[in-house]
């Protein structure tokens, strides 16, 4: 049996992150990943060819051709082989999108088990996609002190996100894998990354992460990948095959050529996000700022135990409402107004309206999605640029929604 994630035990992470996936090149006399981006491949003999084909069917890896692409690609292969290293797991498995993922993930869990139990927040399309009912899944949501209670005989997978979005709440993964048992818990790590989180060392069965976010890094991919062990990997090879939810040779290119670099845009963000989150907290227009590193962020103590810092995300509630949010994200000049994050731009965005829109009204309310809350992900700019350009957007947000607010009262008293 090979090892599918290179064996870099004794390197620190950082010189993982820059080697992963490339312990051939030498041997192919090449310094960049090939991409191959052949539908299909010459074969030299029909009989080993089929055997090929039907073990790759299965799920397995290839014993020389790839036959054809939806059944394996080289150039995802070893953007695979990378993001396990960094995982500390056996395989990954990536997918044409993050919701690909996760929809694989389901079905494959559904062959053990109707049942799913998930914990709020999660990401607004995943969160959509569980309650829609369109995968025929029966789920429980359950808060993370209690899904003991909610697991059945038939349940196959417990769902968490940590740090959740997007109020940026932590999870406690180890606490959930061990109230779940012999039932294996997804973790979506999107937020953290494997530079600051890595769940399959708590016990988590499978990482999952939406790779257009971070570990693309620049905003020209949609991608989604799973870290797993072999019984898992599999599986989801196998529903990739048949579903055909496949990540393009050239994404996969994109995505391993952003690794060697994760670490750095990570810590970047991270420390600009500190700042701003303090800076935040003293600003007028400001209600309510919520970063796991502010104090009472992290009631459960996890950073440093469970995440190595606070993350590069940080929620924020504007006194005014709706129209100051609005207001917020038409003023800035220099932080982009759009939803998605982890690029090396700063984007804002406000869930209410957007990534978490189709949530039902009571949903929104229960897990703290207020009219007021922006969501910022912060990119590599310099903290002073950004922090002029938002306390400038705010001033004029409290401006004009002091304005707004005693002209509704003026036209509620006439
Ligand atoms: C974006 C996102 C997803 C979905 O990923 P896509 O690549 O957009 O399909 C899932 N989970 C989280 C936490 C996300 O941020």
């Amino acid at each position: 049996m090979r090892t599918r994630s290179d064996l870099h035990s004794h390197c620190s992470f950082d010189t993982l992150a820059v080697s992963a996936g490339r312990a051939d090149f030498r041997d192919l006399g090449v310094h960049a990943p090939p991409i191959d981006l052949s539908t299909t491949y010459p074969l030299a003999d029909l009989d080993e060819a089929g055997l090929n084909l039907e073990r790759l069917a299965a799920g397995g890896h290839p014993d020389g051709s790839s036959v054809y692409a939806r059944l394996h690609n080289p150039t995802v292969d070893r953007f695979e082989r990378a993001l396990a290293s960094l995982e500390g797991t056996a395989e990954a498995v990536a997918f044409g999108s993050g919701m690909a993922a996760l929809t694989a993930c389901l079905l494959a869990a559904a062959q053990q088990g109707r049942h799913v139990v998930a914990v709020r927040p999660l990401y607004g399309t995943s969160d959509h996609l569980l309650s829609s009912g369109l995968l025929g899944l029966e789920v429980s949501w359950a808060r993370a002190e209690a899904v003991a209670e909610a697991i059945r005989p038939e349940t196959s997978l417990v769902i968490i996100e940590t740090p959740g979005n997007p109020t940026l709440e932590l999870v406690d993964i180890a606490a959930v894998v061990r109230q779940s048992g012999a039932v294996p818990v997804l973790v979506d790590s999107t937020f953290a990354t494997p530079v600051l989180q890595r769940p399959a060392a708590l016990g988590a069965a499978l990482v999952l992460h939406s790779a257009t976010k971070f570990l693309g890094g620049h905003g020209d991919v949609i991608a989604g990948v799973v870290a797993t062990d072999e019984g898992w990997a599999t599986r989801l090879r196998q529903v990739r095959v048949m579903t055909g939810a496949l990540l393009h040779p050239l994404a996969a290119y994109l995505l391993h050529r952003g690794l060697p670099t994760l670490p750095l845009r990570v810590r970047r963000s991270q420390e600009t996000a500190g700042e701003l989150a303090s800076k935040l907290l003293n600003h007028p227009a400001v209600q309510r700022v919520r970063y796991p590193g502010l104090a009472g962020g992290d009631p459960l103590a996890l950073i440093g135990r469970q995440m190595e810092g606070p993350g590069t995300m940080v929620a924020f509630e504007v006194v005014g409402g709706h129209g100051a949010a609005r207001k917020v994200m038409a003023s800035l000049e220099r932080m982009t107004p759009a939803v998605s994050l982890g690029a090396t731009d700063t984007l804002i965005q406000h869930p209410a309206g957007l990534t978490h829109r189709m949530l039902d009204p009571a949903v929104k309310a229960s897990t703290a999605i207020s009219e007021g809350l922006l969501r910022l992900s912060v990119g590599l700019e310099s903290v002073d640029d950004l922090w002029a350009d938002l306390n400038r957007a705010l001033h004029l947000a409290l401006c004009s929604s002091v304005g707004v607010e005693s002209l509704a009262d003026s036209s509620r008293a006439a």
